[in-house]
């Protein structure tokens, strides 16, 4: 059997037919049956040549008319262009015209085709260039789209269409700003009852560093967040530490999305580090910042550790199980949110181990010794409680009201928006900016926010039903 594959193009003033391809088929077997994707590739690919043939042609035609004295445009002559679509690339040539002597320009000639083709990049598959690279590595999103489409893509160009996306939405998201709270409390209150509480985690990761040349950079941090509303889909957030500059006003923007209005409990769950204690403030005037239970808790644990692994002279008037009873009294005034009794237990606790740090000759022991170690540790920990003690409640009342205590559902998107595409996926190191750029797509596919937002940059873009296309005579 011999299947011919035609194309029947109507323009204004004829039908042409025109030849695609065409299939040969012996017996059917399973792989025959239908079409294979090669053939596909030859199809589709044929179709596009040809009608793109036609629209530029019928496109430029219409633009040779002068707009003022409909005298048609001289043609000075043809520049090539280059158009990369999803279906292969077009080698168009785009007319340069000559613009008429019944008006003044301020320039003599353009090329209307440059005009709306000047990305060089058709918009789907700059779409799918930049969704499958924030999913996965840069090559293996070339292999893919190589694999299905018919097209042949440079890595770099992946790479180029990323940022370009990238620098897109962040050029859109507005300014930073210090305060986002509007209005006074008289506003709020005459505010349409609100949404279910919302509860908002944020925790660190880290990525491997690079910079430059120098392959021995370390690591840096990238904040990610997650919030949740109660039958809602939760929306995610990040940013990479003292590079990003809109970390607020990314927040702020996913909060509002999700339909935060300013009478609506927010809850922000965070480890208390510095570079996010600082984040919640400021955004809502019902918000509350809680330090994450687990983080506590984990200080905690590891200072346990330490006690576990060290033997005490017995000269010394120190019990290790004193010492541990004491972390454990510790941990209990935090779960019930009393930080002040924590904290007087900690200076004593750390009084004693002042003890073990010092020498019979009250020389200090040097600071990798285990005795130092664990005396700065408890330190650490009592500035930690010191600094976030506003932020510290009564955990285990929230945990009988069924409220959340941690971040433990932030931690998870971490992995998922972090370590999945940048930790894990090869030995690949990172600079900030490279990062900062990925995050931006990447937060926003993960959102399913990046397929509307190339629909408001490209209105024809918008899916339409294809099932009930009528077919022409
Ligand atoms: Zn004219």
């Amino acid at each position: 059997m011999r299947i011919t594959i035609q194309m029947i193009i109507h323009t204004d003033d004829q039908k042409i037919v025109k030849d695609i391809s065409c299939l040969e088929r012996q017996e059917l077997s399973a792989e025959t049956l239908g079409l294979t994707l090669e053939e596909a590739k030859v199809i589709t690919s044929g179709i596009q040549e040809t009608m793109t043939a036609y629209q530029v042609s019928q496109y430029t035609s219409n633009q040779r008319a002068c707009r003022c004295c409909g005298k048609p445009r001289l043609i000075k002559g043809y520049n090539p262009l280059i158009y990369r679509t999803l279906f292969g690339i077009l080698h168009l040539k785009s007319p340069r015209l000559l613009e008429c002597d019944c008006q003044k320009h301020e320039k003599s000639s353009f090329s209307p085709l440059t005009k709306i083709l000047h990305e060089h990049t058709a918009p789907e598959l700059l779409y799918l260039e930049s969704k499958w690279s924030s999913l996965m590595s840069y090559g293996t999103t070339v292999k893919l789209l190589e694999e299905v489409f018919p097209v042949h893509i440079h890595p770099s160009s992946v790479f180029d269409n990323m940022v370009k996306v990238s620098t897109r939405l962040e050029e859109e998201l507005g300014k930073e700003q210090i305060m986002y709270i509007e209005g006074c409390q008289q506003e709020w209150d005459a505010l349409p009852r609100p949404g279910a509480p919302l509860t908002v985690g944020l925790d660190g990761g880290y990525v491997h560093a690079r910079e430059d040349n120098n392959r021995k950079a370390g690591w840096f941090e990238v904040i990610v967040g997650k919030s949740l509303q109660e039958d809602c889909s939760s929306k995610r957030f990040g940013f990479v530490v003292s590079y990003d500059t809109k970390p607020k006003r990314k927040l702020y923007e996913l909060l509002k999305k999700q339909g935060l209005q300013n009478n609506q409990d927010i809850t922000f769950l965070t480890d208390g580090c510095d570079d996010v204690r600082e984040l919640p403030l400021y955004l809502s005037p019902k918000s509350e910042h809680i330090i994450d239970w687990f983080h506590i808790t984990m200080k905690i644990t590891v200072i346990k550790q330490m006690v576990k692994g060290m033997s005490f002279s017995p000269k010394l008037n120190i019990k290790k199980l004193d010492i541990e009873e004491g972390l454990e009294r510790v941990k209990w005034c935090v779960w019930h949110g009393n930080v002040f009794k924590a904290l007087k237990k900690l200076e004593s606790l750390g009084f004693t181990l002042e003890d073990l740090i010092y020498e019979e000759d009250l020389v200090q022991k040097s600071e990798d010794s285990k005795e130092y170690k664990l005396w700065k540790a408890v330190d650490e920990l009592q500035e930690y409680l010191k600094v976030n003690s506003p932020f510290i409640p009564n955990y285990g009342e929230r945990y009988r009201y069924g409220e959340h205590i941690s971040t433990a559902f932030a931690e998870s998107t971490v992995n998922e928006v972090i370590s999945k595409r940048m930790v894990k996926q090869q030995q690949m190191r990172w600079t900030k900016k490279g990062a900062h750029q990925l995050l931006q797509v990447r937060i926003k596919t993960l959102n399913e926010e990046l397929r509307p937002a190339f629909e408001t940059w490209y209105p024809n873009m918008k899916k339409k039903d294809y099932s009930s296309l009528p077919l022409a005579a």
